[in-house]
């Protein structure tokens, strides 16, 4: 698929793996539909995307909200009249050991990271339905695969991520042309153990900072290799790691 005008909604776009895929594909020609809670983070991406040529709007907004995702989808519509494809980024990581009982933070992480990908779902699907064509992106992780230490509840919200991706892709794919991937990354670097609260886990984190990660960047390419894939060709999984990380 060719992505120049292509409408690219993109979750979590405010830092990280967002940011840097609205780079990408604006760069690449597509009108690129922003939204996270801080704005101040999209007005300032907003800009970086104008000054290389790029097209994007702004929607703030909670993915945990049904409301806010009507919101996004009704100024997607009137801005630029469609829906081509739905990148559901968004997602957050207070890693603990379960013994350590916290579970507002469990319960954040199945909220964003998994409710807030079907909320994104639930949103789009009937414009892409009724185009009988367009791409869900889920960002799942290397969680998916395999737990490491405080990653229980996290690692089950991106296997639940990549299951739900699977059943998306074998409902909509062959029916409606809508094509569905799960992206599945190693450790990259971004602002996402920021939302780690726990001390043992904290160090744990910090021996793992002398292995080189993943840029951003890395993601934000596999994305579009996803993307410009023909039509008849679903690119079910990517699953990415940093060389050194085991
Ligand atoms: P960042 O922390 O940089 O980005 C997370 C993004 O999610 C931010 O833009 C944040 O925006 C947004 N977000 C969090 N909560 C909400 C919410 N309730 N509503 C709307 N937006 C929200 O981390 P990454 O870029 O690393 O994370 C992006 C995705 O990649 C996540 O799903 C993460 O699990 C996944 N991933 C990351 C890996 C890594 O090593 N970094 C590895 C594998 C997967 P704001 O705060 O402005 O709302």
């Amino acid at each position: 698929m060719d992505i120049k005008g292509k409408v690219i909604i993109i979750t979590g776009a405010s830092s990280g793996i967002g940011e840097a895929t609205a780079l990408k594909l604006s760069k690449e020609g597509a009108k690129v539909v922003l939204t996270a809670r801080r704005e101040e983070k999209l007005e300032e991406l907003k800009k970086k995307i104008e000054d290389q040529g790029g097209e994007a709007l702004i929607v703030t907004g909670d993915v945990t909200k049904k409301s806010d995702y009507e919101e996004l989808v009704k100024k997607t519509l009137e801005e630029f009249k469609t829906i081509d494809v739905l990148i559901n980024n968004a997602g957050l990581m207070p890693l603990s050991f379960v013994e350590k009982l916290k579970t507002d933070e469990w319960e954040k992480m199945v909220d964003v990271n998994i409710k807030g990908v079907l909320n994104g779902v639930a949103a789009v699907l009937p414009t892409m339905i009724k185009n009988k064509g367009g791409n869900i992106i889920n960002i799942s992780s290397s969680a998916a695969h395999k737990y490491f230490p405080g990653g229980a509840v996290y690692c089950a919200t991106k296997s639940a991520v990549k299951m739900f991706s699977e059943g998306l892709r074998q409902e909509l794919a062959p029916k409606y042309g809508i094509n569905v991937t799960s992206i599945e990354p190693g450790a990259v670097s971004t602002e996402l153990t920021n939302t780690i609260t726990d001390e043992d886990i904290k160090e744990m984190f910090k021996d793992m900072q002398k292995m080189t990660f993943l840029e951003a960047e890395d993601i934000a390419e596999a994305i579009y290799y996803t993307l410009v894939q023909p039509a008849r060709a679903n690119i079910n999984d990517v699953f990415i790691m940093p060389t050194q990380q085991q």
